[in-house]
């Protein structure tokens, strides 16, 4: 069967495909540009309203000092970026953020803390946060590293909604940017978190470097997952100074569009979200990628340690764009 008669029907059926191979992912990427944006809007129309965008805030709980040698993390303690290790912030600290953000239009609150796997007693405090923060009537959403199933299971019965864990790139490339961890431990922690019912938050970071077939590559991954992530954030890296990747080469804004509208085909009934890079993003760039199946940003001044759209100037390019934040 061609392609061209493979993805539309399978998405209309909503028949969420686990068997992409990575040469018919890269047969999407190498269509014509408004051929590609066109099936992406059909799926994006199937599955959800193309007018509804959601929002969240991810906050960072524990900032740098991690141990990890992500190529990418201004927060590693391997480079030196100017980040300063941090303790864990209080309760009430994190309670009062995710009150802004619910003020400010967040529907879901994401904690993020750098470190390579949780400590018992900072998982006491984590749970008591999410407790907090889905007491506010917000979605919960925690990025810590690694997880044991017992962590998973704890997570779950403080309330935690979503768990994001991101795979980065394709299995090839990876090598080239993490070697403190395996592309296997990332799968094993996206097992425990699915197997103790959490929403799966996974995804990856476009610009690093890497080749089409490694976009290609990484989007079959998170489609042939068992279950597709119920959020797929695709990040445009944003140069640190001091990480390896800050001098690498930038990618093509319309390569960013392609990767976000493959995304939105092979994981039709997923969120996907346009995360990190935004802050460098045209508006042009970015209403490319709404038309292209994205339909969650990260909203706020920060995105853990690196800069994000200010609010305003977010909720005017919405306002412009006829979108409206999703319930
Ligand atoms: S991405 Fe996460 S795990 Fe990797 S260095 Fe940064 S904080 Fe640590």
């Amino acid at each position: 069967m061609s392609l061209a008669h493979d993805t539309a029907p399978r998405a209309a059926a909503n028949l969420l495909r686990h068997d992409w191979t990575s040469a018919e992912v890269r047969a999407l990427f190498a269509l014509p540009f408004p051929e590609l944006m066109f099936r992406a809007a059909l799926v994006h129309r199937e599955n959800f309203d193309p007018s509804e965008v959601q929002i969240s805030t991810l906050l960072s709980i524990k900032t740098g000092g991690c141990p990890e040698d992500c190529a990418y993390c201004p927060q590693s303690a391997q480079y030196d970026t100017g980040v300063k290790a941090e303790k864990l912030m209080s309760l009430d600290a994190v309670l009062s953020e995710a009150r802004a953000a619910k003020a400010g239009g967040a529907s879901r609150f994401c904690m993020g803390a750098a470190w390579r796997s949780p400590k018992e007693r900072d998982l006491d405090s984590v749970c008591a946060m999410v407790e907090g923060v889905k007491a506010l009537g917000l979605e919960t959403c925690a990025t810590l590293g690694m997880l044991t199933s017992e962590q998973a299971a704890r997570l779950k019965a403080s309330g935690l909604d979503y768990y994001n864990h991101n795979l980065d790139t394709s299995p090839e490339y990876y090598g080239a940017i993490i070697t403190t961890r395996t592309y296997q431990d990332r799968l094993d922690t996206l097992d425990q978190v699915r197997n103790a019912g959490i929403h799966v938050c996974c995804g990856g970071i476009v610009g690093m470097g890497e080749g089409l077939e490694d976009r290609a590559g990484m989007i079959a991954t998170l489609a042939n997952l068992p279950v597709h992530p119920e959020s797929v954030p695709i990040n445009m890296l944003v140069q640190v100074e001091g990480t390896p990747l800050a001098a690498s080469a930038k990618l093509d804004p319309l390569d960013f569009v392609r990767t976000i509208a493959v995304a939105r085909i092979t994981m039709p009934a997923s969120v996907v979200r346009l995360s990190a890079g935004r802050e460098d993003m045209s508006e042009e760039t970015q209403a490319l990628c709404f038309l292209a199946g994205a339909n969650s940003i990260f909203y706020g001044p920060k995105l853990l340690t690196t800069p994000n759209p200010e609010r305003d100037r977010d909720m005017a390019l919405l306002d412009k764009l006829g979108l409206r934040p999703m319930a």
